[in-house]
């Protein structure tokens, strides 16, 4: 039998993990910093979902080179003392990612550059890179960005789900506050994109999504959003917006969390208690840690609900086929939203990942479509976010 016929019948399952693994693969937002911070959670041990969806063993049975791990703070109301507390956890996670990556130096590696990526899975080790998820630890001082720079964060997500100081969010109910982005936010972007950090626009709203195009000098992502023609939610993004993100050179990663997936069964007990968890958080604010704590262990609960309701990953290549038809394959990745409240019936952590590339080659994406899917396309905009800065520090970019 010749090489090309035993390829011909190869099994499907088989031939995904091959491509797999060829891939370099990016995964660009979990919150598995949160659980870094509770006492008790070891990332070398292998745990179950949907409790915990991300660790060293499972990143590495499911062949995913990279995660880009947040540096996640909710928003508060804007006082001295909630600054001061948001800017210290911010930093006391920063400190867990390298305390982790310290004690487990033979597993995996921060990266901080594009190219880090390549040289770290050659070694056989797993790539953490670090985001920061909402812009609220600035705390309006612009020399921040620099200094979370230098502590290895690489994207920040400008807001959370309230408007803050650097621009308006999709899912705050109170009206605009900056109709778009602060005249800080056009600082810390302009900041950003001096030090060469990308612009990351999850969670902001379409107004803020449109000025940040316009301000920023490089391209731009959203490290986990998905489509709003599928699931009509205010957190996904419209056609018009990818068109303007694709135009950039920017990329869409595909949050895998139910409601940004599809269109939620609006008669389940789950999506009711959902709703009213919600509207209890966005009141958080004057509430004491024992009630906050008592919150979020409801909040896990009534998530690990309805576990086999979930969308499929047949759900999750419909958006990653809509953004080809619209503007291409080269738009478009993955950012699970893993432990922040993504998770598929069938891909319900890091070590299903081979069953999306399944999928893919189902629907006949070709090798080098699904090398883009995974890491290529966030690659390409991530290097040319690097390339502007080099061009803005040695003045041959003014702003
Ligand atoms: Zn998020």
């Amino acid at each position: 039998m010749s090489f090309s016929s035993e390829k011909n019948t190869e099994k499907p399952e088989k031939k995904a993990q091959r491509i797999h693994e060829k891939c370099l693969t990016v995964d660009t937002h979990c919150d598995t910093p949160m659980l870094m911070v509770e006492p008790g959670f070891n990332i070398r041990d292998e745990h179950k979902s949907p409790s915990s969806r991300v660790d060293l063993p499972r990143m590495k049975k499911g062949g995913l080179d990279a995660m880009f791990f947040a540096v996640f703070t909710a928003q508060k109301s804007r006082t001295e003392e909630n600054y001061n507390k948001t800017y210290a956890l911010a930093n006391q996670m920063i400190d867990s990612i390298h305390s982790m990556l310290k004690h487990n130096s033979d597993l995996a590696k921060l990266a901080t550059k594009s190219d880090d990526l390549a040289k770290i899975e050659k070694s056989g080790k797993r790539a953490i890179y670090i985001g920061m998820e909402n812009g609220f630890p600035l705390a309006k001082d612009i020399s921040r960005v620099e200094e979370f720079y230098k502590k290895g964060v690489r994207y920040i997500t400008l807001c959370h789900s309230s408007h803050n100081d650097i621009c308006d969010s999709s899912s705050d109910s109170k009206k605009a506050e900056h109709n778009g982005v602060s005249e800080f936010g056009k600082q810390v972007i302009a900041e950003m994109n001096r030090l060469g950090m990308m612009v990351d626009v999850s969670h902001a709203s379409d107004k803020s999504f449109f000025d940040a195009i316009e301000l920023s000098k490089a391209p731009i992502i959203a490290s986990h959003s998905s489509i709003r023609a599928i699931a009509q939610h205010n957190r996904n993004m419209t056609d018009e917006m990818i068109k303007k993100l694709a135009a950039k050179g920017g990329v869409i990663q595909i949050c895998l969390l139910d409601e940004y997936i599809k269109n939620p069964d609006t008669t389940t007990v789950k999506y009711h208690r959902l709703k009213d968890l919600h509207k209890r958080y966005s009141n958080s604010d004057k509430m004491t840690d024992a009630e906050k704590e008592a919150l979020y262990k409801e909040w896990n609960e009534v998530d690990a609900m309805d576990q086999d309701k979930l969308p499929t990953i047949k759900d999750l290549c419909d958006h990653i086929d809509h953004v080809k038809k619209l503007v291409g394959i080269d738009y478009v990745g993955i950012g699970s939203d893993f432990d922040g409240g993504g998770g598929l019936r069938d891909c319900a952590d890091v070590s299903q990942f081979p069953n999306i590339t399944m999928e893919l080659l189902r629907r006949g994406y070709t090798e080098s479509e699904i090398k883009k899917i995974w890491g290529g396309n966030l690659l390409r905009a991530f290097r040319e976010v690097e390339k502007v800065a080099v061009k803005m520090r040695t003045n041959q970019l003014h702003l």
